[in-house]
């Protein structure tokens, strides 16, 4: 697939396997036009040991991935995914201003205390009423999009991992999110991870990605690869799925070494199906 991948894990963050370099060689294999690694940074304000490094192996991990950049010009980017929680923002700020990273994934994993997406933290759904779960999930996104940490927002309807839809259709919350994450010129990656979870669909939904489409938010493509045979996992049906909601191309990010964050260009789809 001639796309790059900005979305993959590595074994660092307790909960996915292998190396940077063997998920370069995975995407060089899968024939890729370039690869992001995007580990979890730590987890603030307490470092979960199965959610992300630790703060003390960050360094290393700009490191590894500094230096498959040098071995790969122009293939490979160091990124990061980080969480949006209100509380610590100005730590994760600190965190990333200390560290050359040419991006960015902003997610949104928790709600207060609750982290939703975790396996381990289901039952919470049911003490919950599901509207209000969404449109909180929807103002936090928007709040992410508007703190100026991220390059991309990443898994944007993650909360839907679980299959836990709302009762009525959110149009006018939905409006608002894409017209604050359009105004605050983030890019949104489609995320095909979410495939193979319970509600088996990409991140976002067709419907979303048309209203974003509509409002000129350019999209990449992320995998979420927890393992290196996962590197560029679904993306025809990504392509798919971007055509549909109107897309013509893809934001492509490049490396600007000692200038802060990539630059970022954008990439027609190749006119012969994907
Ligand atoms: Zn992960
Ligand atoms: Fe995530
Ligand atoms: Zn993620
Ligand atoms: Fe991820």
């Amino acid at each position: 697939m001639r796309l790059p991948d900005y979305h993959t894990h590595t074994a660092r963050c307790g909960h996915a396997h292998g190396r940077p370099d063997e998920y370069v060689a995975a995407a060089k294999a899968r024939g890729l036009t370039g690869i992001g690694i995007a580990d979890h940074l730590p987890l603030l304000p307490e470092p979960d040991p199965e959610l992300s490094m630790g703060v003390c192996d960050l360094s290393d991990y700009v490191a590894d991935v500094q230096a498959l950049k040098a071995e790969f010009p122009g293939y490979v980017l160091l990124g990061v995914e980080a969480d949006y929680r209100p509380q610590t923002v100005s730590e994760v700020r600190s965190l990333l201003e200390g560290h050359p990273f040419d991006y960015v994934i902003g997610s949104v994993h928790h709600m207060g205390e609750w982290g939703f997406d975790d396996p381990r933290q289901l039952d919470e759904y049911g003490r919950r009423d599901i509207d209000d779960v969404w449109v909180e999930y929807f103002q936090l996104v928007g709040d992410a999009a508007e703190s100026g940490l991220f390059t991309i927002l990443g898994h944007l309807d993650v909360v839907k991992k679980f299959g836990y839809r709302p009762t009525r259709a959110l149009t006018s919350e939905l409006d608002h999110l894409v017209a604050r994450v359009a105004a605050a010129g983030v890019l949104v990656e489609i995320n095909t991870a979410g495939l193979h979870r319970p509600v088996k669909e990409a991140y976002p939904t067709l419907d979303i990605l048309r209203r974003l489409c509509d409002a000129g938010v350019p999209i990449t493509f992320g995998s979420d690869a927890h393992r290196p045979e996962e590197v560029g996992r679904d993306f025809g049906h990504a392509v798919e799925l971007a055509r549909s909601a109107g897309y013509a191309g893809f934001a492509s990010l490049e490396s600007r070494p000692g200038e802060g964050r990539a630059g970022i260009g954008s990439v027609p789809f190749e006119a012969s199906p994907a």
